[in-house]
């Protein structure tokens, strides 16, 4: 199968981050007009992409120096929306989950929070229906202390738009290693039950298996973000077959963030093996110079699983949080 027959085939993208799919020289754009002040050190032609596996986690968050700059308007929020969907476009992606952390939006507006996930529900919706791409937006709330808080604000604001069906799902992010307060699992747990959302965490990215097991028991996990750590142990790996939940697995983004280092295999020869289920998902794309062609690729390459990448988009269907598809 060469380059050009597996971007052509029709896929689904189910964990990708809205900042880490604009591309970058629309990014540079920006940041021009809107003379944003680029920290002392970064440069705009080298520093927003990663292209080697990083050397520590602040050094691959380096294009965040800037992309948390950004937008700093709803017509600038519609720029960023428009190049994200042509870039799906260009992959012949159907339908998409974009994530995107409201609260720093809102901050860097100045503006509320019910204002803010107004203004990304209705760019995404916008171009969803342009594109003809079915897209559902996944709330992201950060690790730490603030987590309960930031998750309440979020969930008093999808309220207040009246739950639009384009939200689909949540998501927490951030340093495993930071802890967050114990209310927090049972907070999402809450969320699913009352609103119906689904729930997916980045867990065990970075070695932290107690992350997989918590975010399954704990917080309702639906599927895991990367869940690279579950290759460790049989037994987690038999827990997420088991109750069918989902690995959002980022093949170039995992050696990237060296959450699998260039001496290891790549663990989803694990999950082949143990039967647990998988997606095959971008992360940031612009920010690696690739798309979701190369993340297949980089699995082929990998796994030599031909038959995986023809069920994949079958698979990206059953495991989405989409429900009210428009007939792709
Ligand atoms: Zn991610």
């Amino acid at each position: 199968m060469d380059r050009n027959e597996i971007q052509l085939m029709k896929k689904g993208e189910l964990h990708v981050h809205l900042n880490g799919l604009v591309s970058t020289d629309v990014i540079r754009n920006l940041l021009v007009d809107e003379k944003s002040e680029i920290p002392i050190g970064f440069d705009l032609e080298s520093d927003l992409t990663i292209s080697h596996p990083a050397d520590s986690l602040s050094s691959y968050l380096k294009p965040w120096q800037v992309l948390r700059l950004i937008p700093k308007s709803k017509n600038c929020l519609k720029i960023i929306v428009e190049s994200a969907f042509l870039n799906l476009k260009s992959q012949n992606i159907a339908f998409v989950e974009i994530r995107n952390s409201i609260l720093y939006l809102a901050l860097l507006n100045n503006i509320s929070v019910d204002e803010a996930l107004f203004w990304v529900v209705s760019e995404v919706e916008d171009a969803s229906e342009r594109h003809k791409i079915d897209a559902g937006l996944i709330l992201t709330v950060s690790r730490g202390d603030y987590a309960p808080e930031h998750l309440r604000a979020l969930l008093g604001a999808y309220t207040k738009l009246g739950s639009p069906s384009t939200i689909v799902g949540l998501d927490l992010a951030g340093n495993e290693d930071i802890p967050s307060p114990t209310e927090t699992g049972s907070l999402f747990l809450h969320a699913k039950d009352k609103h119906g959302l689904k729930v997916t965490i980045h867990a065990g990215e970075t070695g932290e298996i107690e992350n997989i097991i918590s975010a399954v028991n704990e917080f309702g996990a639906d599927r895991i973000g990367h869940g690279t750590a579950a290759s460790k142990s049989v037994e987690v790996m038999e827990l997420l077959r088991d109750r069918d939940i989902c690995v959002e697995v980022c093949p170039i983004s995992n050696r990237l963030t060296n959450a699998v280092n260039e001496r290891e295999s790549h663990p989803v020869i694990d999950f082949i093996d143990h039967e647990v289920p998988f997606v095959i998902c971008s992360d940031n794309p612009s920010i690696h110079s690739s798309s979701l062609t190369e993340d297949y690729i980089e699995f082929f390459r990998e796994t030599h699983a031909l038959q995986y990448l023809h069920e994949m988009y079958s698979n990206q269907k059953k495991y989405s949080f989409i429900k009210d598809w428009n007939g792709n």
